[in-house]
């Protein structure tokens, strides 16, 4: 990993993200407090032992490293994982998967799960993860991670005889959600049009292929964000942190790091982050 030049680990928000990504090689991210894997890169070990895998679409550099999973899964005997896809793809994945088996001669465990935009994805009692519409050139899905804590209804406030109010079956508590993640995968300035929810995550992780003068055009007809999309909804933004992903590799490191500097709007300046590494973080 060491070896590894795009490799970073953020704190955002409540959350520690870490992965790679940059636009056409390869996208992933782990978000351990989450327990969550977002993509999968090209194979990334750090996604192995994850029991579930949120792939947003089928681009090779988000997708490529599903049977790589599947099979190091196998080898490392863990039973079952799950990779969540955009439910137009699930029967292609599901066929990629049986040619690699036979072309490995063996059986996979892992299950192949078609989502909707609008779906909602439980994990346990106190997390759930909507899935959205992303518009990109093929399906392709963003996913919102939701925390669901109970409290008490006001009418109860104050009362001594709650275990009793509980024990006869009297609904005393309502559940409330607070968005601790968005993150939009692939997509492109729609998504900033149509979504509001991607405003209200404590934590927004949103691509960001383009960010230099004389490249809007480009981010349009390849349907991905140019940094001026961003810009220009800079005031709609309440996240605590926004994470910007996806580079094109056209642009350096440090190219990244003093475009978005030099272009942040300055209500936006204290919570942008960039997914590099340290040396190239702002500020
Ligand atoms: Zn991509
Ligand atoms: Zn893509």
């Amino acid at each position: 990993m060491s070896s590894d030049q795009d490799f970073f680990t953020l704190a955002a928000g409540r959350l520690t993200i870490e992965g790679r990504s940059r636009a056409g090689q390869e996208t992933w991210f782990r978000v351990r407090e989450l327990g969550a894997v977002l993509d999968i890169g090209r194979g990334a070990d750090a996604a192995v032992g994850a029991p579930e895998i949120f792939v947003t679409h089928a681009h090779l550099d988000h997708a490529l490293g599903i049977p790589f999973y599947a099979g190091q899964r196998r080898l490392q005997g863990m039973a079952g994982g799950r990779v969540f896809v955009p439910s137009e793809a699930a029967d292609d994945f599901r066929a990629l998967m049986r040619v690699h088996e036979k072309l490995e001669g063996v059986a996979y465990d892992i299950e192949i799960a078609g989502v909707a935009a609008g779906a909602v994805i439980a994990r346990g009692p106190n997390q759930e993860v909507r899935v959205h519409a992303a518009p990109h050139r093929i399906a392709a899905r963003a996913y919102e991670f939701v925390e669901v804590r109970h409290r008490l209804l006001p009418e109860f406030a104050g009362r001594g005889d709650l275990a009793a109010l509980r024990r006869q079956g009297m609904r005393i508590e309502e559940p409330y959600r607070r968005s601790l993640l968005f993150y939009t995968g692939d997509t492109d300035r729609g998504i900033l049009e149509g979504n509001e929810e991607l405003f209200r995550a404590e934590v927004l992780l949103i691509e960001c292929s383009f960010i230099a003068d004389g490249h809007q055009e480009r981010a349009a007809r390849y349907r991905h964000i140019h940094f001026d999309d961003i810009a220009e909804f800079a005031e709609r933004f309440e996240n605590l942190a926004i994470v910007l992903t996806h580079f094109s590799r056209r642009y350096s490191r440090a190219e990244i790091r003093d475009q978005i500097r030099r272009r942040c709007p300055a209500v936006l300046r204290d919570r942008v982050r960039l997914a590099l590494p340290e040396p190239f973080q702002i500020p």
